[in-house]
């Protein structure tokens, strides 16, 4: 049975739900690492997104994105500059770049949505610390998901967290809720103000993703009419998971914990 939360638009999930989701999520997170450890010097970006067709294909499960909204990927692959939404094509990563790798699974019927950036080869102290620091903005955004906190908690920790390390949150992109949808209400803003907004409930569950850039927060969208890059031409780095509001605290549903290879 799905449960509407006394917040308007939020819909909880039943425990039943939940460990569905967290399959999915599981498959969201695998396939991620997978890609992940493909990625190095050399390597076109359409050959990351092969693998996330095959890995996802493997275990049953569905590419969330591939022709959401028209997109024509399985995998957005984001270099440099780039912040979310890059398609996969020729282009051959080279030493010192960065890349975001963003991957939604669809299983069960349910979505589980992850992404993470990382450097190909050796990256320079400025790539790795924007990397860190958006890692660090989601930890804390994680941290600040309880039972009885406003969302306004989690966003204003996000903010806070990824502002004293010197980098700009961008505005125009967000979190959201996630579940039978890809994307649910609420929206998950990576800014905001501590003690506003909606009450967190046990049952929610959100993809939190904070995009940080090196230079100013704004962003344009690329002649492709997909891919999101930042207006100065200065790195960006985006991490995400799916997570849900429990009563020990959230979980994070897009880890590789808990599931080892073969049981789905
Ligand atoms: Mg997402």
């Amino acid at each position: 049975m799905t449960q509407i939360g006394h917040e308007a638009g939020i819909i909880l999930k039943s425990p039943r739900e939940l460990a569905q989701m967290r399959e999915a999520s599981w498959v969201a997170a695998v396939v991620l690492e997978e890609v992940a450890q493909k990625v190095r010097p050399g390597v076109t970006t359409a050959e990351l997104d092969d693998v996330a067709v095959n890995e996802v294909r493997k275990r049953g499960a569905v590419a969330s994105f591939k022709g959401y909204r028209g997109f024509p990927a399985s995998i957005c692959t984001s270099v440099n500059e780039e912040v979310v939404h890059g398609i996969p094509g020729n282009r051959v990563l080279k030493e010192g770049d960065i890349i975001s790798l963003d991957f939604g699974a669809q299983l069960n019927g349910f979505h589980g949505d992850a992404a993470m950036t990382m450097g190909v080869g050796r990256i320079g102290s400025e790539a790795q610390k924007i990397i860190d620091a958006a890692r660090g903005a989601l930890e804390a955004g994680i941290a600040a998901a309880r039972i009885g906190a406003r969302l306004g908690d989690v966003s204003a920790a996000i903010q806070s967290h990824a502002e004293a390390r010197g980098f700009s949150v961008v505005r125009e992109y967000v979190g959201h809720g996630i579940g039978r949808q890809l994307h649910e209400d609420p929206q998950v803003p990576n800014f905001g103000i501590a003690g506003e907004g909606p009450v967190l409930q046990k049952g929610m569950t959100m993809a939190l993703e904070p995009m940080l850039n090196a230079g100013v927060w704004r962003t344009r969208v690329a002649e492709d009419k997909w891919t999101v890059i930042t207006v100065d031409g200065k790195l960006s780095a985006h991490f995400e998971h799916t997570i849900a509001i429990d009563d020990n605290g959230p979980e994070i549903l897009t880890k590789l914990q808990g599931f080892p290879e073969g049981v789905i």
